[in-house]
């Protein structure tokens, strides 16, 4: 029930425990669906949560370990233990017995007295039970287990496809005059690929880090142009035809269909937006339109400056979509560049923090104290957070790189906030980054995309550590809306952007001095540099996806509602021309198969759920004006009674 005993848990313990763990869960379940009286929730849903909740505990603090200190032994002892839990929860999802004990207690005369939030894990319960077919006619299931298992098979070639289409091409430089203007570093990396073919010369390839500093750099316009054509046709009927996604695409989009019509909705797009927040596909595409309706004059503005730009300082007369990236990085060093390594000189660590939980402190009036528990690492700090004396919660705050921490920066929960028939808990986080860390006496310095990445995340961590809500299966980041989970974190970034919250925030390492309006300035006017443009392409590939998995899968079918013949790949083009018409301010050529590529909605979990980034961001940009406006009259935006 306390802390996780870091340096007392053993590798050699985790087999052991998380098979006794998951034992004493089965054999709960087992015990549960047993009993023929009707269910109750202190009999049934209480000793169900308090059983997950110690495997879940148990095996989190595995997951932890096999992210933060990735030494061989946690790595294999996480691996090895692996598939038995994916097995476990896959069987507790697919259990008709519990789905039937859940459902008696939702049709029981205890339901209308359980508080909403019990009502609402019930809901919950039941929907995810539905939308993996547990209610369907039993003659039914089989085939919709054949749905699943193609559709998972399909995601996975897909995947494939991608990734050796993108391995497949490469383009030889043999004159060094043919690599002017691109950086030193990525010109090393291409000898270093040549090199490791046993040739002369210089190798890109279709990898991210090879090809944008070809296209955003490289002076040859004809090497940017075939580099483009190549990265624009991967895994399409223009490359190897054993690689072609698009026969994919199809058959993916039918099977989605089918599965859609056999659980009764109209389409896939309903299906996805079940557990989201959007009530709609209609609603979704209402704001997509609505947002692009905006955006789009932004847009056709940065375009004409680039087009100008590119006419009379680089003597591009048409620019093509292969000069984008590369005139756009000549007129953003023109116009509003900056050096990173400037900025990191105003944000020294400590002075960061002491921000950040100033800002934390002041709009929801919480203290953030240092406190103690056993560590993974002695970098590792520790802090509690207190409302009037009262303890809130605490979270690991662990902020540098080191060799065994996965890459990148997450939140996560270490323990959630119940109070309830089986006992009582306040929430615990994990705040983790990979921040250089200090350097010879000297603090460590971050650039202001740390800064923002460090608020993101601590945006997560106060979502999961202030919540008042008393069960576990909702409390704090459990069972929130997947398109509203980034409304916390992408709001707390919008206070890294407010000249009074940052002259609170840095302190030259060396002077001393705050920020100055100057340098403060070009990091607004970068950071706003072609947002019109991105926007248009972000909503272009929202709406695209949705139209997608809205009735055009639907067209392959021959046979009625259950037929799952492959929708055609012209039909996929033409849904994409249509949005691009009314949406994107550069249309890309003809040959151009950019839904052979888009891995996100065929192979990533997105299907129908690309519009998730943009609907957070309103969400968030809504809150924060909120702020905005409590604090116009007042000279900051740092108002408590908002917060
Ligand atoms: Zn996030």
């Amino acid at each position: 029930s306390g802390m996780p005993r870091f340096a007392d848990i053993k590798p050699e313990h985790v087999e052991p425990a998380i098979r006794g763990l998951i034992d004493e869960n089965r054999a709960l379940i087992e015990r549960l669906t047993a009993d023929p009286a009707t269910p109750t929730w202190d009999d049934f849903v209480s000793p169900m949560d308090e059983a997950g909740e110690r495997l879940g505990r148990a095996w989190g603090v595995v997951g932890h370990l096999h992210s933060v200190f990735d030494v061989p032994a946690w790595r294999e002892a996480y691996n090895a233990m692996l598939p038995d839990i994916s097995r476990f929860f896959a069987e507790v999802g697919q259990n008709l017995a519990l789905f039937e004990k859940y459902k008696a207690l939702h049709d029981s005369a205890e339901f209308p007295t359980l508080s909403p939030v019990r009502q609402r894990i019930l809901e919950h319960a039941l929907r995810d039970f539905r939308l993996s077919g547990a209610e369907l006619p039993d003659a039914q299931k089989p085939r919709f287990q054949e749905i699943q298992e193609e559709q998972s098979q399909l995601a996975a070639k897909f995947s494939e496809n991608l990734l050796d289409a993108t391995n497949a091409h490469a383009e030889w430089v043999s004159d060094e005059a043919g690599l002017a203007g691109i950086p030193e570093d990525a010109r090393a990396a291409a000898r270093a690929a040549a090199e490791a073919d046993a040739k002369p010369g210089w190798k890109f390839t279709l990898q991210m880090p090879s090809y944008l500093p070809v296209l955003q750099y490289a002076d040859d316009r004809e090497l940017r142009a075939r580099m483009y054509r190549a990265y624009a046709t991967r895994a399409s009927e223009l490359g190897n035809p054993e690689l072609d996604n698009g026969p994919l695409i199809g058959r993916i989009l039918a099977l989605r269909h089918e599965e859609a019509r056999m659980l009764g909705y109209r389409n896939f797009a309903e299906v996805s937006l079940v557990p989201k927040m959007a009530d709609t596909p209609e609603q979704v595409l209402g704001f997509l339109h609505d947002l692009a309706a905006k955006a789009k004059p932004f847009a056709e503005k940065d375009l004409q400056e680039l087009q100008a730009f590119a006419k009379t300082e680089l003597g591009i007369d048409t620019l093509e979509p292969w000069d984008a990236a590369y005139a756009s990085e000549k007129l953003r060093q023109a116009r509003y560049a900056y050096s990173d390594q400037e900025v990191k000189q105003y944000f020294p660590e400590p002075k960061v923090l002491d921000g950040l939980f100033g800002v934390i402190r002041t709009l929801y009036g919480v203290d953030i104290l240092p406190d103690e528990a056993p560590k993974w690492d002695p970098d590792v700090r520790f802090f509690r957070i207190e409302k009037d004396g009262e303890l809130v919660g605490h979270f690991y705050l662990d902020l540098h790189a080191r060799s065994t921490k996965r890459g990148g920066a997450w939140m996560d929960s270490a323990r959630s906030r119940h109070r309830n028939t089986w006992g009582s808990d306040t929430p615990v986080a994990y705040l983790v980054c990979n921040f250089p860390g200090p350097v010879a006496g000297k603090p460590a310095t971050f650039t202001h995309d740390d800064v923002l990445t460090l608020f993101h995340e601590c945006g997560h961590g106060l979502h999961h550590l202030l919540t008042q809500v008393d069960e576990l299966a909702v409390s704090g980041i459990h069972g929130v809306e997947w398109d509203a989970v980034e409304l916390p974190s992408q709001f707390m970034e919008n206070f890294c952007w407010e000249w009074d919250v940052l002259q609170g925030m840095t302190a030259h390492v060396d002077t001393g001095a705050p920020l100055p309006r100057a340098l403060y300035d070009k990091m607004i006017a970068a950071k706003n540099f072609q947002s019109g443009m991105q926007t248009v392409r972000q909503l272009e590939f929202s709406m695209f996806d949705l139209l997608l998995h809205g009735e055009v899968g639907a067209v392959g079918n021959t046979s009625g509602d259950t037929g799952s013949a492959p929708v055609p790949i012209e039909r996929v083009m033409a849904v994409l021309d249509e949005v691009r018409k009314e949406v994107a301010v550069m249309i890309p050529p003809t040959w151009h198969r950019f839904p052979h590529s888009f891995a996100h909605i065929f192979a990533g979990g997105y299907g129908a759920g690309y519009y998730s980034y943009k609907w957070a961001e309103v969400l968030s940009a809504d809150a924060f004006e909120a702020f905005e406006e409590a604090g116009a009259g007042r000279g900051s935006l740092l108002d408590p009674e908002t917060g």
